[in-house]
């Protein structure tokens, strides 16, 4: 019995194992002792750069790919690091450096903040992506590809 070698491309599912590393060779996420990583491929699941070199690709295969900011998480954007006041963060007993809050963008996304620096009551915060500006690494292990249903087509994503 020889399965069918199904390629990666629009609306198939796919599961991969990864290790991310950045351009020290620092390991910055894995899938590692967790369930291999699923997403329905073609509807942006994941950063441009690794969708494009997964098309085409095939259970079982291993690749490595390395991803320039722009096809990742954008490059670092000066004007999303601001200073606020401590007033800004009501109801938080202390404000910290290295601190994460959700907020609402512009668009009425969600946007992740982290605070950089405190001083006195000036808090300089930082908007962009924790991996924005940076080069990234992949490992990847294709572990399985296969049809979406018609479900996770309409949601578009993986079920
Ligand atoms: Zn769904």
């Amino acid at each position: 019995m020889s399965a069918q070698q199904v390629k990666i491309a629009q609306h198939q599912v796919v599961s991969i194992d990864y290790e991310l590393k950045n351009d020290d060779g620092e390991v910055l996420d894995s899938s590692a002792g967790q369930e291999p990583l699923t997403y329905l491929h073609g509807t942006g699941g994941l950063i441009p750069g690794l969708e494009k070199a997964l098309e085409g690709k095939a259970a079982e295969d291993e690749l490595e790919v390395t991803i320039p900011p722009e096809e990742a998480y954008g490059e670092f954007n000066d004007s999303l690091v601001q200073k606020v006041t401590t007033a800004a963060f009501e109801g938080v007993e202390k404000v910290e450096p290295g601190m994460q809050f959700q907020a609402q963008g512009n668009n009425g996304e969600l946007q992740r903040i982290m605070i950089v620096a405190v001083e006195g009551d000036d808090v300089t915060i930082d908007a962009n992506h924790p991996l924005a500006g940076q080069t990234l690494h992949f490992s990847v292990q294709v572990r399985d590809v296969r049809e979406a249903t018609e479900e996770e087509k309409e949601h578009g994503h993986a079920h």
